[in-house]
């Protein structure tokens, strides 16, 4: 049986739709849930992407994920690269990164 506050907390509970459940919909309806709002997220995609490139979280980003307590995790997960190369149609080197320009979490 819930008490007369928990009846308006409910009530009062803002609902929130949240299209897209990339880098910003999720963190956004992480940290909404964690204020409270009764949050939907909605994924225009059948399902996470298995390919792609490594992420590199940086700066600001490293902050929120530890307040988030996600940082352990990103750390596990992490790659080495050492370097990057742009490859033409026939796989000829015609660009490339240096480690020093991949500044990856350390
Ligand atoms: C090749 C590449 C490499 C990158 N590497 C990095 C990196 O290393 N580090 C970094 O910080 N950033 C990187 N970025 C930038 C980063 O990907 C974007 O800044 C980030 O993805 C933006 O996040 P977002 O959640 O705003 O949007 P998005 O990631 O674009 O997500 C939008 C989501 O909304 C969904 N959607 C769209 N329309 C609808 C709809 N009508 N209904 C429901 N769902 C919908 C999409 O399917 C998608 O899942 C890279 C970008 C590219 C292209």
């Amino acid at each position: 049986m819930q008490t007369a506050n928990a009846q308006r907390d409910t009530a009062n509970t803002m609902k929130v739709l949240i299209s897209g459940a990339s880098i910003a919909g999720l963190t956004l309806a992480y940290w909404l849930r964690q204020h409270k709002f009764d949050v939907t997220v909605v994924e225009l995609g059948a399902g996470p992407r298995t390919g792609g490139a490594p992420i590199d979280v940086r700066g600001l980003a490293l902050d929120v994920a530890d307040r988030m307590g996600i940082l352990p995790g990103i750390r596990a997960a992490r790659e080495s690269m050492e370097g990057a190369a742009f490859v033409n149609a026939a796989g000829k080197i015609v660009g490339s990164l240096s480690p020093d320009l991949l500044a990856f979490i350390k």
